[in-house]
């Protein structure tokens, strides 16, 4: 959650009151709860003519998260809207929608034995990322403990993570390393892996769609450098796959990428569902390989059916829609309809990159290859492109026209690289693309009459940046 600090409550100038335009006597006060009701109708006009201002939600290429539903999934949101999904006792067909959909995840991911895997739902990635997270540092303690070594001194391996992780090790008191990355290089190759990872390490941390290229991290390779270094030093380091857009990706279309359970070193996943599991906002899960890769005291009991029931999470109470709308979509598309929902986002993202090469000046960086990470486009400025404006004023200038398209330097050490990044979901097909074509022509065309004198930087377009940091 933001975090906002408090306005004055006292409001006696016009500023602070918000005005139904329809009755000027009617007059609400901005941060203070008005004393007297008010008709529902009036307050639900006023309610949307607010949110008016916030940008277009389909002409968000920034966003992962899904932003197009249909009728049904509408339809069922509301049926989901008083269900407690940690309610397990009274509303047993939910639970037992979730424990599907866990079976059905374990199966995509390959799992060896799906009746020995354990998952969860959870209300995205963050919360699936820290469920696999605690499990990777409990069992790290447990072993260590039975080996009767030190563990005051955790530390964590990743690749350029989400911010999610960084939450984690400062959360947990762990200690995070990670692999910085280099001009040309944009995520964690195995050498450097190796040199970060010691006895203190819980566990590596790889990326499926890495949050600021959209690319996928050599996973396999990885798994089979961590194989040598068990051979060479008997340290059996585990790993935990963010696979929070690539999870519902990489199965439908590159299935020949392992990345998953197939690699014995993997032992959790997680995934967003609300991102290219294609269900509605507040819907992730997590999966283990085996239920013995989840430490017991991480569990908590609840009654169910009489019953008792496990469960591991950070929330408690938490709506039910968002799961069962996975669960409509999982049955409706089926694996034939995910495959081709994502091939065409992979080939707008790909239509895209060859345009935005085409113009001569930037650099693509990543081009939505389905073999190769998410339908994302990811380019920047060519070092010696003769233009007067940066990606920030170039981002800056498409949001006059709707377009969200962030601009952000990457990570430590490749700080000095500003990169644009356009992610195609759902709903935003290659006629919509075509018009952003035009547009980004229009810029460049604007930009060649008016040169930018003063530039903007990362701080000015903010609010466009949104890699998770
Ligand atoms: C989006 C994302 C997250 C966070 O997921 P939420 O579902 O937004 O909580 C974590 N890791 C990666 C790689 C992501 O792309």
């Amino acid at each position: 959650m933001m975090m906002y600090k408090t306005h004055k409550f006292d409001h006696k100038v016009d500023e602070d009151v918000i005005f139904a335009s329809r009755d000027s006597e009617f007059i609400l006060p901005k941060y203070k709860i008005p004393k007297e009701q008010s008709d529902s109708k009036a307050i639900l006009e006023i309610v949307k003519d607010e949110l008016f201002l916030d940008g277009n939600a389909r002409q968000n290429l920034a966003t992962f998260t899904q932003t197009y539903e249909d009728e049904y999934i509408k339809e069922i949101m509301e049926i989901g809207m008083n269900k407690n999904m940690i309610d397990k006792d009274e509303y047993p067909q939910t639970a037992e929608i979730e424990n599907r959909i866990v079976s059905m995840l374990a199966d995509l991911w390959n799992s060896p034995n799906e009746l020995t895997s354990i998952g969860t739902s959870t209300v995205g990635s963050s919360e699936a990322c820290m469920l696999g997270g605690l499990a990777m540092y409990h069992r790290w303690r447990m072993k260590r403990i039975a080996e009767d070594k030190d563990i005051s001194k955790p530390n964590l391996v990743t690749g350029p993570v989400q911010v999610v992780w960084e939450k984690f090790a400062r959360y947990w008191g762990i200690e995070l390393r990670e692999i910085p990355m280099e001009e040309g290089r944009y995520y964690m190759d195995p050498d450097s892996m190796l040199e970060y990872i010691d006895e203190n390490t819980i566990g590596v941390v790889t990326t499926l769609g890495l949050t600021f290229t959209g690319e996928y991290e050599p996973i396999e390779k990885l798994s089979h450098a961590l194989d040598k270094l068990e051979e060479k030093t008997g340290l059996d380091i585990d790993m935990h796959i963010d696979a929070a857009s690539g999870g519902f990706l990489a199965p439908f279309c590159a299935p020949k990428i392992k990345w998953d359970f197939r690699l014995p070193r993997v032992k959790s996943i997680s995934a967003s569902g609300h991102k290219f599991g294609l269900a509605p906002l507040g819907c992730g899960f997590v999966v283990w390989r085996d239920v013995n890769d989840l430490p017991d005291d991480l569990i908590f009991h609840v009654n169910y059916l009489g019953g008792d029931m496990s469960v591991f999470q950070l929330n408690f109470s938490r709506p039910a829609g968002p799961i069962i709308a996975q669960y409509y979509q999982l049955l409706r598309l089926g694996f034939d309809g995910y495959k081709k929902v994502h091939m065409n986002c992979y080939k707008t993202a790909q239509y895209l990159a060859k345009e935005i090469e085409k113009l001569g000046i930037f650099e693509i960086i990543f081009d939505g290859n389905p073999n190769k990470g998410i339908p994302a486009v990811t380019w920047r400025l060519k070092e010696d492109a003769e233009v007067s404006f940066n990606l920030y004023d170039f981002a800056d200038k498409l949001r006059s026209r709707g377009w969200l398209v962030p601009a952000y330097s990457l990570p430590k050490y490749a700080d000095n690289v500003v990169v644009q990044r356009i992610l195609v979901r759902q709903g935003f097909g290659l006629d919509m693309a075509s018009l952003l074509m035009q547009d980004i022509k229009r810029t460049l065309k604007y930009f060649e009459t008016h040169r930018v004198v003063s530039h903007l930087n990362e701080e000015d377009v903010a609010s466009l940046n949104h890699t998770g940091r």
